[in-house]
């Protein structure tokens, strides 16, 4: 039996830097206020048709959708944000506290095609803050991305920002792109043309070099903003600069899916060939409002933890994992049964032992302590039994000691908790 394609183990060679990640990453958002919220891998597929939007291509053609038996159409979360905004309606947090910060960590599907940095089972880094209009913001989850990936000791990525403005400058850009994309019509793919009236925007997110190429000189939302969103994006700007945070405007970030208002940015690496975003995150001030709440601003981001991890590798040998500090080397059936106690009280100590039940010889244990690469072994043969003692082997310098069976766990603990 093989995983499905696109899917794949994480194996424990591999997780070291998984969990470097994942520990910065929980110790930030504490230091930031953000609170961990679990959320479930299935919903019903209208929660994600209605915010990712109907003409996406999350929607029309990545969603893991499949009817239960009674009917219902369900879908597997192809990402966060939605969810929470749902959880926070559903349990009418804006009553109690409009103002939250929500993180979560955890797999999200999408049926792409697999390469490098794209599966189909892939996981998120996902921070949402609701409740707050202030351009500083947006500004505060982009610096604390870049503090994240500083703490990881990654160079080299980039913030790309831009604005997509809010309802009140949509139609006039909207105008202007599709008196442009009429003009192109023929030099777009047929999934353009689809868009066309349903969803101009989406075609500036064409994945098709020759459509990105027709579309070089589209307008862009930034040259159609209104006041406020001109402000709020020149306050995010300025607010960046003054906190030496990196960040290239790029009018041509539109984002795939449809309910982000003004700021949008994403996270860039030169690194990864063509899946070159990290993280991706945006406001979205209409979307509580859309899903049935009352008007609330939110904004959030998502880090692409495979991907993170990819550019880790690069830079980053794994962390050696941490090595074993004990391994008994029980010769006979008393030994071991003695050594099983041993093992399982040191453990408890927080030391970390190891054994070897199935009674081998002290040649075969010895190879087996250095192949786990223990920094001590403790060496419990018959012999020494009848005379309540038992050895112990630094590895490193060779040196042995009797110890007494009577103190022997105190002995160690002293020793390893040095
Ligand atoms: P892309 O343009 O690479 O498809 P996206 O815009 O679809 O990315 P988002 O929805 O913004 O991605 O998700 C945030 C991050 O999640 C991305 O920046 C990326 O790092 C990661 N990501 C998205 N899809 C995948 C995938 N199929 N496999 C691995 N990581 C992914
Ligand atoms: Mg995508």
């Amino acid at each position: 039996m093989q995983t499905i394609r696109g899917f794949r183990d994480i194996l424990p060679e591999k997780i070291c830097l998984w969990q470097k990640v994942e520990k910065e990453a929980k110790q930030l958002f504490e230091a930031f206020g953000f609170k961990e919220i679990r959320i479930p891998i299935l919903e019903k597929t209208q929660l994600f048709a209605r915010s990712i939007g109907e003409v996406t291509d999350i929607v029309e053609k990545e969603m893991y959708t499949f009817a239960d038996r009674k009917g219902d159409k369900l879908t597997l979360r192809p990402e966060a944000t939605a969810s929470i905004v749902r959880s926070y309606i559903q349990h009418k947090m804006y009553a109690t506290d409009p103002i939250r910060k929500f993180f979560m960590i955890g797999p999200m599907f999408r049926r792409e095609r697999p390469q490098k940095g794209r599966y189909r089972q892939f996981y998120q880094i996902d921070a949402e803050i609701f409740g707050v209009e202030s351009a500083l913001i947006d500004s505060l989850l982009i610096f604390l991305l870049n503090e994240l990936f500083k703490r990881l000791g990654l160079t080299g990525l980039t913030a790309h920002i831009n604005s997509l403005g809010c309802p009140e400058c949509r139609p006039s850009f909207q105008k202007a792109l599709l008196k442009f994309i009429e003009s192109k019509k023929d030099r777009l793919c047929e999934n353009c043309i689809r868009r066309m009236d349903k969803n101009p925007l989406r075609i500036l997110d064409c994945k098709v070099p020759d459509c990105k190429k027709a579309l070089v000189d589209a307008p862009a939302t930034l040259d159609h903003l209104c006041r406020g969103c001109e402000d709020h994006f020149n306050t995010v700007k300025s607010t960046l600069e003054k906190q030496k945070v990196d960040f290239i405007v790029d009018k041509s970030l539109v984002r795939g899916l449809d309910y982000y208002t003004r700021t949008a940015w994403e996270i860039q690496t030169t690194t990864l060939g063509a899946q070159s975003a990290v993280a991706g995150g945006g406001r979205y001030d209409g979307l509580v409002k859309e899903l049935g709440g009352p008007q609330t601003p939110a904004i959030g981001f998502a880090i692409g933890f495979d991907r993170l991890v990819e550019v880790m590798e690069q830079i980053d040998k794994a962390p050696e994992p941490h090595p074993l500090d004990l391994f008994i080397v029980a010769l006979g059936d008393e030994a071991i049964e003695k050594g099983y106690h041993w093992s399982c009280e040191l453990n408890q100590a927080d030391i970390r032992t190891e054994m070897d039940f199935r009674g081998k010889s002290l040649k075969a244990l010895m190879k087996r302590a250095n192949k786990l690469a223990a920094r001590y072994v403790l060496i419990a043969g018959e012999n020494e039994l009848t005379q309540n003692a038992v050895i112990l082997r630094n590895m490193n310098t060779k040196e042995q000691v009797s110890l007494h069976l009577e103190t022997l766990i105190p002995e160690l603990i002293k020793i390893f908790k040095k």
